[in-house]
């Protein structure tokens, strides 16, 4: 068995083509299959170097191994369709030759005129065929005036086209229902995908061609080029598509859409490729945190949702949160520093413990590595001035009495004592409950959520605590 994933790149891996990938690579190692990566970089004029090199990282970041690709080589290459215009002139002139396709001179003037006259007709605009039949004489007049010709692939009438999908079932198509002839080599000499497509897929030997349901209306035309060139149709599994809340194709307005804006923001790629699989698919026990092993084991391609799967922001976050409380502080603390760094701290004067303690403490309110920049102050600064939240707390009567509590044991706060400050907080204003907790972990923190507060103070510090008490004594309760 062998699998493709088959990017343009003209752009950032967009989320639901990442989906496609990671589908593919479970279907790889799920079913021992090979995994190629192609490609598909014939738009010129919008595909660069630098999209193909992101995308490729960001698959790699996903933790997507292809076993076979641009960058590796493997037996069936080369692995950009750049590089394989001569094959696929070799099977345009057998197509030409054997009268399966032929050159239209048409301009695009012309067809602009055709598919004005076909407009308020009730089937879609459909190429009359005219260039099908031209003599040797019209079609050296049409060269002499300079017109370039594109070639049309000749749609066999009446043909059914019919395949079983592995998702959708029994599809049919009638091929007086595709267009007409459609194009396969622009007029500058370059195929196009539906063409060429098919030519890859049989020459790199690809038995399952998984992909997006955006791709289901071509298929009908990408057989009908299989069973001209006599080449092998291989079995189709088409994904049903992404959506947001509103049921639209996913795009920016619902919002984000590409891997590297996750990857930047602090998403982990495990939990990514969880929330994209757990997409249209759960197992039998319902269970949502899968690790990947545990999710290889049930997965079954042919058992993949039929409907298109809402992409549910919030889910994603939350999902990201429950991996990134499943790692310890040590583990975490290399991800959360890009971030802290972000924010400001200079991460290598940080000492290592005080690092993977912060994350082991602050990982609970993070629910992307990110949030940590809203979080990190608490262990890192001085004093924390308050935010807007807790300075309209710490002005109410309670919380007044509070720090004026606070402000009367700081004297006797000792390296050895200090840790005990809560009790000492309770007893000394006779408050409890969220009158004291409330205010003490904004005199703390500067914020009214964060670390559990027991755990925070010893790695807060005697010395930061008293700046703290300090401050908030001087604001709010002098
Ligand atoms: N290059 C196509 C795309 O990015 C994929 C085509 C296919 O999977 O057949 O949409």
């Amino acid at each position: 068995m062998r699998v493709r994933f088959a990017p343009s790149p003209t752009g950032f891996l967009h989320i639901g083509n990442a989906r496609t990938a990671v589908i593919n690579y479970i279907v790889s190692k799920k079913y021992n299959a090979d995994l190629v990566l192609r490609v598909e970089d014939t738009d010129i004029e919008r595909s660069t170097i630098e999209s193909e090199r992101s995308i490729m990282d960001d698959l790699r970041w996903l933790g997507i191994e292809w076993t076979e690709g641009p960058d590796m080589g493997g037996n069936f290459g080369p692995y950009r369709q750049s590089e394989r215009f001569d094959i696929y002139a070799e099977y345009t002139k057998k197509l030409l030759s054997e009268g399966k396709a032929y050159h239209c001179y048409c301009t695009k003037e012309e067809l602009e005129d055709m598919r004005k006259d076909s407009e308020g007709k009730t089937t879609s605009f459909e190429y009359s065929g005219k260039c099908r039949h031209l003599t040797a004489e019209q079609k050296a007049a049409y060269e002499t005036e300079g017109r370039k010709p594109t070639v049309r692939f000749q749609v066999p009438p009446n043909e059914k086209i019919q395949f079983d999908d592995h998702l959708k079932g029994s599809v049919e198509f009638d091929s007086g229902n595709i267009g007409g002839d459609f194009i396969i080599v622009r007029s500058d000499g370059v195929p196009v995908y539906n063409y060429i497509v098919v030519i890859d897929d049989a020459l790199m030997e690809v038995s399952h061609v998984v992909r997006g349901e955006d791709h289901l209306s071509n298929t009908p035309k990408q057989i009908l080029i299989a069973r001209a060139l006599g080449i092998n149709v291989p079995e189709y599994a088409h994904l049903p598509l992404i959506v947001g809340s509103d049921r639209a194709k996913l795009s920016k307005r619902h919002g984000i859409t590409s891997v590297n804006l996750y990857r930047e923001e602090g998403y982990l790629p495990q939990a990514l490729v969880n929330y994209l699989t757990s997409l249209g698919w759960s197992t039998e026990a319902g269970s949502e945190i899968m690790p990947f092993d545990e999710m290889l084991k049930e997965f079954e391609l042919d058992k993949l949702g039929k409907s298109s799967a809402i992409f549910d922001f919030q889910k994603l976050k939350w999902m990201n949160n429950a991996y990134i409380k499943q790692l310890p502080g040590n583990e975490l603390a290399p991800l959360f520093s890009p971030y802290i760094e972000k924010a400001g701290y200079d991460i290598n004067t940080i000492e290592s413990e005080l690092l993977n303690g912060l994350s082991e403490l602050l990982k609970g309110n993070c629910e992307v590595l990110s949030d940590i920049k809203a979080f990190a102050g608490i262990f890192l600064d001085n004093v924390c001035k308050p935010d807007d939240e807790a300075d309209a707390m710490l002005n109410e009567d309670y919380a007044v009495a509070v720090i004026k509590a606070a402000s009367d044991i700081a004297a006797s706060l000792t390296p050895e004592n200090f840790t005990d400050f809560l009790e000492m907080l309770k007893e000394k204003s006779g408050q409890s409950g969220k009158k004291l907790f409330m205010p003490a972990r904004a005199i703390i923190t500067g914020r009214l959520k964060g670390p559990d507060l027991h755990r925070a103070l010893p790695l807060i510090g005697l010395d930061r605590l008293l700046q703290r008490i300090n401050f908030c004594g001087e604001k709010y309760a002098h």
